[in-house]
C-alpha cells in the first residue's frame, strides 16, 4: 500500500495505540510446545537476552510506554529482566503462572494459577497487575469471573471487535453446536487479532519451516490497519501483540521503530498502556460503552 501522509488533526488525542509484548521466554517452549530439547528451549532465552533490551531501547528513544504480559514463571526465571521493564515505567500484566492453557481447567485450579501469578508478579514488578492475557488467547469459561473476583480491570484475549474495548462476559457456555453468552462482567475487554500479531508472520519452526513474512509486507499490513483505525475508529484503541523473542531480531525491531515513528507523526494519536485505557474507561459511567475518547 501507499503510505498516507500525516494530516492536520484536532488537538485532542483520538486514537490510543498500545504496544503489547507477551514475554513468554522459555515457557513458550516448555509449557506450550512441551519441548524437551535444550537447543529449542534456548530460543526462549533470546527474549530476555536480546529482544527485551532492544525493545526497551526503542521505547525509551520513542518516549513510549508499553504493556508487557508476563507469565509468572518468566519473572521467576528472569527476575532482573522483568524488574528492568517495570523500572522503565512499563505496565506488567499477568499472562498466567506457567503459560498454561486454561480451557479445561477446574475452576479451583485456575483460581490458584491466577493467585500465584499475581503474587509473583507483584513481588518482582513492585505493583499489582490489573490486566490479564490468556496464553494462546484461550480463556476458560471461568476466567473472566475469576479475574473479576481478583479485581483485575481488563482482559486482552478476545476478538469481538477490532478497535473498540467492550465489557467482557463471564460464564459463556460453548458446546459443539451451542453457544450461550454469559452475563456482562465489570472487566473491559481489549480486543486482539492475529492480523496484528507478529507470531503468524514471523514464527518459524521445523519441520514445516513455514516461510516468515517479509518485514516490508508486515509493516505495510500493520500500517494499513492503523491508518483505517486512525480515520474510521476515532476514540478507539489500536493494539499490536508482539513477542520479544520474535520481534527482537534486527530487521523486525527496526521495522517496528519505523512504524512507531510514522504513527507518532499524527497529532490525534497517542501511545499509552492498556491499564491506562482500562482505568479511564472504568471511571466512566457503566453504560458509557466505548464511545468516548480513550
Ligand atoms: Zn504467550
Amino acid at each position: 500500500m501507499t503510505e498516507t501522509s500525516p494530516r492536520p488533526a484536532s488537538k485532542t488525542p483520538q486514537l490510543s495505540v498500545c504496544l503489547t509484548f507477551d514475554f513468554d521466554a522459555v515457557s513458550l517452549w516448555t509449557a506450550t510446545f512441551r519441548s524437551e530439547s535444550p537447543s529449542e528451549v534456548s530460543r526462549g532465552e533470546f527474549g530476555p537476552n536480546v529482544g527485551v533490551p532492544r525493545i526497551l531501547e526503542l521505547l525509551k528513544r520513542q518516549r513510549v510506554t508499553a504493556t508487557f504480559f508476563v507469565p509468572a514463571v518468566t519473572a521467576r526465571q528472569f527476575p532482573d529482566s522483568v524488574a528492568t521493564i517495570a523500572a522503565d515505567g512499563h505496565e506488567i500484566a499477568s499472562h498466567g503462572d506457567r503459560h498454561e492453557w486454561l480451557v479445561r481447567r477446574e475452576r479451583e485450579v485456575e483460581a490458584e494459577i491466577h493467585q500465584r501469578a499475581l503474587e509473583t508478579l507483584t513481588n518482582i514488578a513492585g505493583t499489582r497487575p490489573v490486566g490479564f492475557r490468556a496464553p494462546g488467547w484461550d480463556l476458560s469459561p471461568h476466567t473472566i469471573g475469576l479475574l473479576e473476583e481478583l479485581e483485575f480491570i481488563y482482559d486482552s484475549s478476545q476478538f469481538g471487535t477490532d478497535f473498540h474495548p467492550y465489557r467482557a462476559r463471564k460464564g459463556d457456555v460453548v458446546g459443539r453446536y451451542t453457544w450461550e453468552p454469559g452475563e456482562t462482567s465489570a472487566l473491559w475487554e481489549m480486543p486482539v487479532s492475529w492480523e496484528l500479531d507478529d507470531f503468524p508472520s514471523f514464527f518459524i519452526r521445523p519441520p514445516d519451516f513455514v516461510p516468515g513474512g517479509s518485514v516490508d509486507d508486515v509493516r505495510s499490513a500493520w500500517l494499513a490497519e492503523f491508518d483505517y483505525a486512525r480515520r474510521k475508529a476515532l476514540g478507539g484503541l489500536f493494539t499490536l501483540t508482539l513477542h520479544p523473542q520474535i520481534i527482537g531480531r534486527g530487521p523486525r525491531i527496526e521495522m517496528l521503530e519505523s512504524l512507531v515513528t510514522t504513527m507518532r507523526e499524527y497529532e490525534n494519536v497517542h501511545f499509552t498502556t492498556l491499564a491506562a485505557v482500562a482505568s479511564r474507561l472504568s471511571r466512566e459511567p457503566a453504560d458509557a460503552g466505548s464511545g468516548g475518547d480513550i
